[in-house]
């Protein structure tokens, strides 16, 4: 018997990780961590020792708190594809400094940080990197990772343990479409009898890349034409490189400025180019991009009209919020919000009551603001179609804010469906 142990992102989207434990080995899928604290919320804390970490991509709530696993498992290995552990390592010194700021400011010197630069350096020896489609022994388990097509390095995680013991497939998240940074996941997987599957779409389906692509640029080109500033709020890991694509590519002939954790991320990602849609696209964009470096440079690049990519995605930190103090007022400038924005975000507040609520002030704001969906996620009809064409005798739905109900509505169609939640969150397979 295998056992199951779903230590967070049940029925929640944060702090992704599952224990499984077949008898001969223990391994956990993601350590990650939930942002709506700081520091942010890790999964629930495994009881026993563990043999290895196998982690789905980089994005924080799947790897950011990485370091509370491997501090109490010395020596154990963490396994991922490549461009994972440079973006990992890149996640991880941020959280520190953000813990290290935001702590200081509620706490004054009196708090102890949940894991250290130290740290970071320790879990950082423990990668081992894993090629896709390059299946080898670990313990008990024949593992074999696959493209997720999600962000650069995304991978779903196959566990082969023989004839006696199901075979499972952990999806991390995934998405079914091509954009111009990926390509869409590799869904030619090995029979799978148990699939834990991301849920952040279940009950939608998302608009159609070229639409967005369109409109982006719509905004982008009336915002310059009129002599303004068109700010893309981006996240760091994937989108900010795949919305540099649809700038260049799309033929806007203004310049094209990025700015916050985007820049690092974005070379991390052209350094492993192999991984990408087209191998030599990201390098040629890169080559024109011009990367923005303090608040001289960016007073200066907003005097004439321009498209500024740039963290956070959600306005919560990062230099958009430098950007928004000083064009807040003007009429001719833009915000273009790419993806979903959480209930108390600042952008949250700017696209429903066109207020921005940041860098110490609460004003309302005269520039045009819109929310586009570049989401990498798949999306309701693409994860019915996987379940669909791997048929499998068990799944578990998690990373969604409605999980249960899904589950439930698979269950309605003939499978075998579980939602783990707080009250039920462990199973045997
Ligand atoms: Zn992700």
């Amino acid at each position: 018997m295998t056992r199951l142990d779903f230590l967070g992102a049940i029925n929640e989207i944060g702090s992704s990780s599952i224990l499984v434990d077949s008898g001969k080995s223990k391994f956990i899928l993601d350590f990650g961590g939930n942002t709506n604290t700081t520091p942010s919320t890790p999964p629930i804390q495994p009881k026993e020792k563990v043999d290895a970490v196998f982690l789905s991509h980089a994005h924080f709530d799947h790897c950011g708190s990485l370091p509370l696993i491997t501090k109490p498992n010395p020596g154990i290995p963490v396994y991922s594809a490549p461009c994972t552990p440079e973006l990992t390592e890149m996640l991880l010194y941020d959280s520190v400094k953000i813990n290290i700021q935001e702590m200081g400011n509620i706490k004054g010197d009196n708090f102890s940080l949940p894991f250290t630069n130290e740290d970071v350096i320790q879990t950082l020896r423990r990668f081992k990197r894993v090629e896709y489609r390059k299946p080898f022994n670990f313990k008990d388990s024949k593992v074999n990772f696959f493209d997720a097509g999600h962000i650069p390095g995304s991978s779903m995680i196959h566990f082969d343990y023989g004839a006696d013991k199901k075979k499972i497939l952990y999806t991390g998240d995934f998405q079914s479409i091509d954009s111009r940074l990926l390509k869409k996941f590799d869904d030619n997987v090995p029979n799978t009898e148990i699939l834990i599957t991301e849920s952040t779409y279940s009950d939608k389906d998302h608009p159609s890349r070229e639409s967005q692509e369109k409109e982006l640029i719509d905004i982008v080109t009336t915002t310059i034409e009129s002599g303004g500033i068109a700010m893309i709020p981006s996240f760091a890991v994937g989108r900010a490189a795949e919305l540099l694509l649809v700038l260049e590519q799309r033929g806007i002939d203004y310049p094209v400025y990025m700015d916050g954790m985007a820049k690092k991320a974005t070379t991390i990602i052209n350094n492993n180019n192999t991984l990408l849609n087209d191998k030599d696209g990201l390098s040629n964009v890169m080559k024109k991009v011009k990367f923005v470096a303090g608040n001289k440079h960016r007073n200066k690049i907003i005097r004439n009209p321009c498209a500024i990519i740039t963290t956070s995605g959600m306005m919560d930190g990062g230099p958009i919020n430098f950007y928004m103090s000083r064009l807040y007022n003007d009429e001719s400038s833009s915000v273009t919000f790419t993806g979903w924005q959480a209930p108390n975000s600042v952008g949250k507040s700017l696209l429903d009551n066109g207020r921005y609520i940041g860098q110490g002030m609460d004003v309302e704001s005269k520039v045009l603001v819109k929310r586009l969906d570049f989401s990498a996620h798949v999306g309701r009809q693409g994860i019915l179609d996987f379940i669909n064409k791997i048929n499998p005798e068990k799944i578990f739905c998690v990373h969604g804010d409605d999980t249960i109900k899904f589950a439930n509505e698979l269950t309605g169609k003939g499978f075998e469906a579980y939602g783990p939640n707080k009250d039920k969150s462990s199973f045997t397979i």
